[in-house]
């Protein structure tokens, strides 16, 4: 152990925080792109940033196991048939990204490893840290894609999804990682998922809540789900802007934008009730090959998503936008048409394990912090599947999903700190 802090010229007081840096740096290396980093789902800059901590792991002497899905799971020794703590995130990023989204998460428990190992800690409850595959949506329009095989949730629909721009078939980009198709398609759980005691993703949080309220960390409390129509089509009929009237219009501009103002007014609505809502419609555009300043748009294609922390919230939403249209079908002489909608549920993290989280941030003299998480997570497969899950925050300034994404090294060894207290701490502090 000695001898690799020397091999990676690490100061014995400040080796944490040095290897940190070194981890994001190497790794930012790997991955960089014109701006920022590109780890592909299933691609190249994943599986580099995988195979950086392999090579960690061995220098460090741990145990490493790869799924048949070709998530990765580091532990100090093989943990066969006993229960243990898991805390891990994702490896991949969105095109041109940010360096620290699912990055720090698996950087932050992988640093845990090494501390225990060098301290000598004997934990009661063993650590496993998990580095998953193909979290982000953005490259083939499907997310959670990792931690889904792992619970036997995905189907042929998302295997045959394709490449957000080459058309590559996902089932192809997972073969070329080593997965084993047929254990994914025979949908079972890859994981002995009752020895999972609790799963905690420390995760940067994509917002700007923590810098507003100068928190450097916090627990979150709740995961919003979303709802997600990547491609509805308004039709209409394109015609000449000025030869016709306005009641023979059949505008599908004017008709979906109305409809996106109509949803506005409900989300105000529900909001001022009290309901936990976001809604965006990110994609809106007509064809380009024959759209024009003075030609009445025949037809415009969007997206629309809604998220939230309800599922209630998300099945009424669902069902106001199918009548809205209807109402502004038989308004404007439109239709529209629908894609299948895309649905990750809400989760609710474990009560027990955000207390003794914020326990474990009190004891080290940190606020009380906690809020709910707007941005999706792999974290939500785990609490949906049963298992108990928690997670922290890390405070990132200039939002995430983006190559401008910050995150300050003493606010992640923060983190760090809150996720290290609580797994040394665990079977003293365990709730019955
Ligand atoms: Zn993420």
């Amino acid at each position: 152990m000695i001898d690799v802090l020397k091999k990676y010229k690490l100061n014995k007081d400040t080796w944490l925080e040095q290897l940190a840096i070194k981890i994001f740096n190497d790794i930012f290396e790997l991955t960089k792109d014109k701006k920022g980093v590109s780890r592909e789902t299933y691609g190249e800059g994943e599986t580099q940033a995988i195979n950086y901590f392999i090579r960690l792991a061995r220098d460090f002497g741990f145990h490493v196991e790869v799924d048949p899905a070709a998530n990765v799971f580091f532990s100090l020794k093989p943990i066969k048939n006993s229960r243990y703590i898991l805390t891990g995130s994702h490896m991949d990023s969105v095109p041109m990204g940010g360096n620290f989204d699912g990055l720090a998460g698996v950087a932050a428990g992988f640093l845990i490893l090494i501390y225990i190992k060098k301290n000598n800690i004997n934990l009661s409850v063993p650590l496993k840290v998990l580095a998953l595959r193909g979290e982000e949506s953005a490259w083939y329009g499907r997310n959670y894609i990792g931690s889904k095989c792992i619970f036997g949730l995905i189907g042929n629909d998302d295997l045959n999804s394709s490449h957000r721009t080459n058309g590559k078939k996902l089932l192809t980009a997972m073969k070329e990682c080593g997965v084993d198709l047929d254990k994914i398609r025979a949908s079972k759980c890859l994981i002995d998922k009752d020895n999972i005691d609790v799963f905690i993703e420390l995760h940067i949080e994509q917002g700007p809540i923590l810098v507003d309220r100068g928190w450097p960390a916090a627990i979150v409390t709740g995961i919003r789900g979303n709802n997600r129509h990547h491609n509805i089509i308004c039709r209409g009929s394109a015609g000449h802007s000025g030869t016709i009237p306005r009641y023979l219009r059949k505008d599908a501009v004017f008709a979906a934008a109305e409809l996106i103002t109509r949803m506005d007014d409900h989300w105000n609505t529900i909001q001022q009730h009290g309901g936990d809502l976001v809604l965006t419609s990110g994609i809106f555009q007509t064809d380009s090959s024959h759209h024009a300043m003075s030609r009445i748009p025949g037809e415009v294609y969007f997206s629309f998503e809604s998220r939230s922390q309800d599922s209630a919230t998300l099945d009424a939403l669902e069902a106001l936008l199918k009548s809205e249209c209807k109402t502004i079908e038989r308004e404007r002489g439109v239709k529209f048409e629908f894609d299948n909608v895309i649905k990750s549920y809400p989760a609710e993290l474990d009560d027990g394990i955000i207390k003794k989280l914020l326990d474990a941030s009190t004891s080290l003299n940190l606020p009380s912090a906690s809020l709910p998480s707007g941005a999706g997570h792999d974290a939500a497969i785990f609490a949906n599947s049963g298992v108990k899950t928690g997670m922290i925050f890390v405070r990132n300034d200039k939002g995430s999903h983006n190559p401008d994404e910050t995150m300050e090294t003493q606010d992640f060894i923060t983190a760090l700190s809150i996720l290290k207290k609580f797994i040394i701490d665990y079977e003293k502090t365990k709730s019955v």
